[in-house]
């Protein structure tokens, strides 16, 4: 009795099984036939996503966006993945678009560098330049060194001339000279005169250090 039961359980699917074996096999075979239609119907299928996201453009943005901000995270995962399989490929693209565009990209970056995002960071590449020649480590961003100027009211904390925030040079208070790191804990924003004046000397303003780290202050000064 107990044999013939098992030899029943054994051969004879349950009701449950035969009915996911029946869904799993629709479910396949519509997959399969969209792809089909998919493939045979391509120009058909993108001009109407063309059109759906012409008249539907902020809602799609939206929608994206919310996406986007919801997983963020796996989209830099997937595309820094991406960046290092496809290397070669990528590079070989982005120079040929250079190629082609070159008067398009001059334009922009020259219109780019008079915005004041563009100018932050122009000091802030040269500054990282400078650092490299000097094989010293560390960056900042364009972000760091606005939050600096903020933080000294827009004055130069060397002779507290009031600057717009164009005017200020980007000063390491250990200079890299003197093996001065390139991150925003050496940084002080400065008048263009009193950076000059500092030159190579380590002078520390007291602005950076309280703003930054105040465990500093009586370390440096
Ligand atoms: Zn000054």
């Amino acid at each position: 009795m107990f044999a013939q039961v098992v030899y029943f359980v054994r051969v004879y699917p349950t009701m449950g099984e035969v009915l996911y074996d029946k869904l799993l096999s629709r479910k396949l075979r519509k997959a399969k036939y969209a792809a089909k239609y998919r493939a045979c119907n391509k120009e058909k299928i993108a001009k109407r996503n063309a059109d759906y996201y012409a008249k539907n453009k902020e809602s799609c943005a939206k929608r994206s966006a919310e996406y986007y901000a919801k997983n963020k995270e796996s989209y830099a995962k997937r595309s820094a993945e991406y960046h290092i399989k496809h290397r070669t490929k990528l590079l070989q693209r982005h120079a040929e678009y250079r190629a082609k565009n070159k008067k398009k990209i001059s334009k922009y970056f020259s219109q780019y560098s008079k915005t004041l995002v563009g100018i932050i960071s122009n000091k802030r590449k040269c500054s990282k330049r400078r650092a490299l020649q000097r094989e010293a480590s560390g960056s900042f961003s364009a972000k760091e060194f606005l939050a600096l100027i903020d933080a000294c009211n827009h004055r130069c904390p060397a002779c507290g001339k009031q600057l717009e925030t164009k005017e200020f040079t980007v000063d390491h208070i250990i200079p890299l000279a003197r093996g001065g790191d390139n991150n925003i804990q050496n940084i002080q924003p400065l008048c263009m005169p009193c950076n000059a004046r500092k030159g190579t000397k380590a002078i520390t303003y007291p602005i950076q250090l309280q703003l930054l780290n105040p465990n500093l202050l009586s370390e440096r000064i």
